[in-house]
């Protein structure tokens, strides 16, 4: 194990099951929560000079913690937040919750991001995975980023810059903040969009047990979800962690899942899928083992 004094004063006892959306994680080396940006870009030197790799943590809602051996955790959670407005353009810090992030845009009376309601995720991560729904995605508004890289430097990107694809992107280092050009809509509309968004999820997606959304990237023109059906694996059980009845591309924990339960059930819908279909499916899910 590396010795470092840096690492070690920001430290925080606690387990990473509370940062993950599937309530599943253990005891990290380095979990760190910054509270200022000078002390995250600290954390980035250190973690570099020490050749330790670093994970960014969010809303935890598409992380899947395993052993995580030295890898220095870092958690947006305690860092300075910031909402402002110009105009059509909002800038956010990245740990700004998207569902508060969409009520205070409401009150200036700008939408657009309300296809990802309902999403337990921060800015910062849904800009590095570009979540997107219903046919959108948070690219789709994006100005610029702001992150850190791992020499410690602020680096600010145009989003032309950033290669990005179907969750995923090129950004290398902890993202910060960001800009998005927002729609003129009213706060009454804003309000009514949101509600009917969620409304539609938790009519199609298990919310009323731990998860981390989609465990499955959509091969192209197909669903996961459908293929993991079509293989009868809805409803089987691996302990505590279950194939979503309602939806079969989500891995809930039923109480008392372990990561090797959850490991288990995806290696069992990447043979059955391959054997019986001829699909690989991608994990969309980050496992951090
Ligand atoms: C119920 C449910 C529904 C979901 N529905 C959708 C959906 O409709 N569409 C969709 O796209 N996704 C969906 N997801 C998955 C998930 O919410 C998204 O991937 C989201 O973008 C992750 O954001 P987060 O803040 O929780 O990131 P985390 O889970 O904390 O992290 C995800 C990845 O982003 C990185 N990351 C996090 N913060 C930063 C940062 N500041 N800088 C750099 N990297 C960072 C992490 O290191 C990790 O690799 C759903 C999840 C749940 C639980």
């Amino acid at each position: 194990m590396f010795d470092s004094k840096m690492l070690t004063s920001f430290v925080i006892k606690s387990s990473l099951c509370k940062y993950s959306n599937m309530k599943i994680g253990g005891k990290a080396t380095y979990l760190l929560a910054p509270h200022s940006l000078s002390d995250l870009s600290s954390i980035l030197v250190e973690a570099n000079s020490l050749g330790l790799k670093i994970l960014p943590v969010g809303g935890g809602s598409n992380i899947l913690f395993g052993n995580v051996g030295n890898r220095v955790i870092i958690l947006d959670a305690y860092l300075p937040e910031l909402f402002e407005v110009d105009n059509e353009t909002v800038i956010a810090s990245s740990n700004q919750k998207i569902s508060s992030f969409i009520d205070m845009c409401a009150q200036y009376e700008l939408g657009g991001l309300e296809f990802i309601a309902g999403i337990p995720a921060h800015i910062g991560g849904a800009i590095h995975m570009n979540a997107g729904a219903f046919g959108k995605c948070i690219f789709d508004y994006l100005l610029w980023v702001e992150y850190i890289d791992k020499h410690g430097k602020i680096n600010k990107i145009d989003f032309k810059s950033i290669k990005f694809g179907y969750r995923t992107t090129s950004i290398d280092g902890f993202i910060t903040k960001a800009a998005f050009n927002m729609e003129k809509k009213t706060k009454e509309q804003i309000i009514a969009d949101k509600k009917d968004i969620i409304s539609k999820r938790l009519e199609r997606h298990p919310y009323d047990y731990p998860s981390l959304g989609s465990t499955f990237k959509n091969p192209a023109g197909k669903y996961a979800g459908k293929l993991i059906e079509e293989c009868g694996l809805k409803g089987l059980q691996q302990g505590g962690a279950e194939i979503s009845k309602k939806h079969a591309n989500f891995i809930i924990n039923k109480g008392s899942a372990t990561f090797e339960e959850v490991i288990e059930l995806i290696n069992i819908i990447q043979e059955t899928v391959s054997r019986e279909k001829g699909i690989n499916l991608e994990l969309e899910v980050k496992v951090i083992n």
